[in-house]
């Protein structure tokens, strides 16, 4: 970590050896930086022992950051030795944030200032100084643009959600399966009446046919007890035993033909297929509407979500953190407020 001078915003920044470090302000790479001469004011770095630098700054790159042997725990051990250097401090608070660039200590959110080591960083901050506070006005700047950008995004979030669109149409489907289940209802209530007309209608013709066979029955059953005399009387018998059993027969087939052929027979039989078509579809328009109804609650959750997740960020915005609000802006939109942000600082 060293503190050198942008080349393309020349602005005074740290730079770090990793090779994706760019300045925090333009966003242009380190590399093209520009080390800078200290100037008198005093060295940040005052006594501070360049291998244990070194060893701290190599950490810092790997993500070694807390415990005695990491970042952390040599610039404690560098601090006994040299506790007037700022940019021990400043290496501390890296630690302790557990980042490895300064640009990194603007994504936490909080203010910079209220971060552990910082307070201390500026009390000896020397000709580092001008480093320190434009990374803590940065935060601030960034702090007023999410402010100010908030309230257009929560509405252009629940614009893209287009809730009124969604509940109208989810409004208008269910009125739509209302009336067809309505309508299938009315034509239910017709097939049950049409239904118990054939039954009726039917039963009076079978009624023949069934006072004829029960007639056959009873003459059968006289015969079958009666105490026989002479063997013609016993012939006769069989004979007209014989007959009845010819007649039920053919009473018989005349009944199931009935069955078959009779024209309420048809309909009852049609309307029993209509009737069950009937309630598939009421079956089918019930659970389009049980659907209906947990689009619309989803719809309705969703929004909620939305509005607590605004209200979170609001809130956190005015303890100074928009750490929600980077949240709710989602990655890009952040990204772009926070260029333009930094990169607005330098043209104005
Ligand atoms: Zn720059």
């Amino acid at each position: 970590m060293r503190i050198v001078t942008c080349g393309q915003c020349q602005k005074m920044i740290h730079a770090f050896d990793h090779p994706s470090d760019a300045c925090l302000f333009c966003g242009a790479a380190t590399s093209s930086a520009i080390p800078r001469e200290a100037p008198s004011g005093g060295p940040p770095l005052a006594h501070a022992d360049p291998a244990l630098l070194e060893a701290i700054d190599q950490a810092i790159g790997k993500g070694q950051f807390l415990g005695e042997k990491a970042a952390k725990g040599m610039a404690l051990e560098a601090l006994e030795r040299a506790p007037l250097c700022g940019e021990l401090y400043w290496r501390l608070l890296l630690a302790d944030c557990q980042v490895n660039m300064d640009a990194k200590l603007l994504h936490i959110g909080r203010p910079v200032s209220e971060m552990p080591g910082f307070m201390s960083a500026m009390r000896h901050a020397g000709h580092a100084e001008p480093v320190y506070t434009a990374i803590d006005d940065a935060h601030e700047r960034l702090h007023k643009a999410f402010s100010a950008t908030l309230p257009g995004w929560e509405r252009e979030d629940i614009q893209a959600q287009k809730p009124k669109e969604h509940l109208t149409a989810l409004s208008a489907q269910l009125q739509e399966a209302v009336a067809e289940s309505r309508k299938w209802h009315a034509a239910l209530d017709e097939a049950e009446k049409g239904l118990e007309e054939a039954s009726r209608d039917f039963w009076v013709a079978a009624g023949e046919y069934r006072a004829a066979l029960e007639q056959i029955h009873q003459y059968a059953e006289a015969l079958e007890t009666p105490e026989m005399i002479s063997e013609e009387e016993a012939q006769k018998g069989a004979d007209y035993l014989e007959r009845l059993q010819k007649s039920a027969d053919s009473q018989m087939q005349s009944l199931e033909r009935l069955k078959r052929e009779h024209p309420s027979a048809v309909i009852f039989g049609e309307l029993t297929r209509e009737k069950a078509e009937i309630i598939s579809r009421l079956t089918e328009i019930a659970s389009r509407m049980d659907q209906i109804k947990a689009n619309a609650a989803a719809e309705a959750d969703k929004m909620d979500r939305i509005a607590a997740n605004y209200a979170r960020a609001r809130a956190a915005l005015e303890d100074k953190d928009y750490s929600q609000a980077m949240m709710v802006a989602g990655a890009q939109r952040t990204a772009a407020l926070f260029a333009s942000t930094l990169r607005g600082d330098l043209n104005g």
